[in-house]
Formats: structure tokens, C-alpha cells, sequence
């Protein structure tokens, strides 16, 4: 199964992305999470990365690039993969056409998860992450054993800058003119399934599990 996965950000896409990675055996490609990896390892990468993931940016194309070439080809992606963050704009899905050309594979999916401005405010808000392992919560929603720290290492948790209100105001400027037109895209690619993304993550689940189902079903 190969899958993209896309969206406003903060509408629960790395949430989805790792059950559905999960219940089919596939890997989950985050460009965010790997991106977010970089910066804590303080490689001399870290900074070059953290000046566009800081203010809401895209960082370069070529960077992401590289991040999906160096995972599709780890064992744990033999049985298919779900990309979370990646395509971002037409220029990268237009990358990811020819990579996947190349290797004779077809996409199977692109899921874009919607909800609305206030839902998204709000679940970015309340999101919190460790900066020590990177695991993310949310005070409502997924809060940790013990508030404000993180369940597996007692870090105290953060806020990601890229949520604070300046950035997310960034974010969503980006997702309306750059990523926005990959609904188009991969509608004319035949792909495109679109679900609501603002209900329960479980409800969210069990709607994506049926639509890819019905994908393979006979008729
Ligand atoms: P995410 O965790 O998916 O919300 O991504 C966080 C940030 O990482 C984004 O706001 C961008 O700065 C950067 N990023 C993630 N994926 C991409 C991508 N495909 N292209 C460019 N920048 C990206």
C-alpha cells in the first residue's frame, strides 16, 4: 500500500498517519518529525533547517528530497509507506511522480484530512512536544501521566515554536497557496480521497480504513 497523506497543518495527519502505518505494515514517512530530528541532533544541518521550520516555513525542496530518497529505500518500507508532510507543493508532487516512475510504482491514495480554521487553532494550541525524544501530546486531547511532563523520559514539555501564533499564521498562509493545490492534483491523478478530519481520531480512522477499502473491493 502507498499512501500520501495531506492536509492544514494541525489537522491530525501525523496521528493518522502512524495507525494507518501500523494496521497495514507499512512505514510512515514524516518529513516534519525527520526534519524536527535534525534539529535536535545539532547537526550543521540543524540550523540551516531551523530558520524556515521556526517561522513557518518551507525549508528547500532539495532537503526534502533527500530525506524521502534516503527512507523509501530502508527495509521497513518493502511493503509500502505512507508520506506525512510530503508532497507539500505541486513541485514536489511533480518529484514524487518521477521517484515513484522510476521505480515502477503507482500511488494507491492520497487522503486529505480537512477541518476547520477553529478546530485547527485549537489542536495546535494545545499541542505540546517533548524536546528531548519528540513525542507530541495535547492538553486536552492526548495529555501526558503527569501535566507538563513527558510520559517516557519526565522532560518538561514545550510548545513547538512553529505553533506559537506567528508561525501558525505562516503555516496556514503557506498550506492555502502552496499545498492547497494538490487536491487538484491528485484528483486528476484519480487519487485523491478526501475525509473529515474533525471529529475523533478513532471515527477519523475507522472513515480512511473504509474508503481504502472500498478502493479494493470488486465492484
Ligand atoms: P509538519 O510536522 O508536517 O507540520 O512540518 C513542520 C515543518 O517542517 C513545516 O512547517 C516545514 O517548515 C517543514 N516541512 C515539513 N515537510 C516539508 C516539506 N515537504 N517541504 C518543505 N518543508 C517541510
Amino acid at each position: 500500500m502507498r499512501l500520501v497523506i495531506f492536509g492544514p497543518p494541525g489537522v491530525g495527519k501525523g496521528t493518522q498517519a502512524k495507525r494507518l502505518a501500523q494496521r497495514y505494515g507499512i512505514c510512515h514517512i514524516s518529513t516534519g518529525d525527520t526534519l524536527r530530528e535534525v534539529m535536535r541532533s545539532g547537526s550543521p544541518l540543524a540550523a540551516k533547517i531551523r530558520q524556515f521550520v521556526d517561522n513557518g516555513q518551507l525549508v528547500p525542496d532539495e532537503v526534502v528530497a533527500e530525506i524521502i530518497e534516503r527512507r523509501l529505500i530502508q527495509p521497513d518500507c518493502r511493503k509500502g509507506f505512507i508520506l506525512d508532510g510530503f508532497p507539500r507543493t505541486l513541485s514536489q508532487a511533480h518529484y514524487l511522480d518521477s521517484l515513484l516512475k522510476k521505480r515502477r510504482l503507482l500511488l494507491d491514495a492520497a487522503l486529505f484530512l480537512d477541518a476547520s480554521d477553529e478546530t485547527i487553532v485549537r489542536r495546535i494550541s494545545g499541542r505540546r512536544v517533548c524536546p528531548l525524544c519528540g513525542r507530541s501530546y495535547h492538553v486536552e486531547f492526548a495529555p501526558p501521566r503527569v501535566p507538563g511532563r513527558c510520559d517516557d523520559d519526565g522532560e518538561p514539555l514545550v510548545q513547538r515554536p512553529d505553533d506559537e501564533p506567528e508561525a501558525v499564521k505562516k503555516r496556514l498562509e503557506v498550506y492555502r497557496e502552496e499545498t492547497a493545490p494538490l487536491r487538484e492534483y491528485f484528483e486528476n491523478a484519480g487519487v485523491l480521497v478526501s475525509i473529515d478530519g474533525s471529529r475523533e481520531p478513532d471515527q477519523v480512522e475507522a472513515e480512511i480504513v473504509e474508503q481504502l477499502e472500498a478502493l479494493y473491493s470488486p465492484m
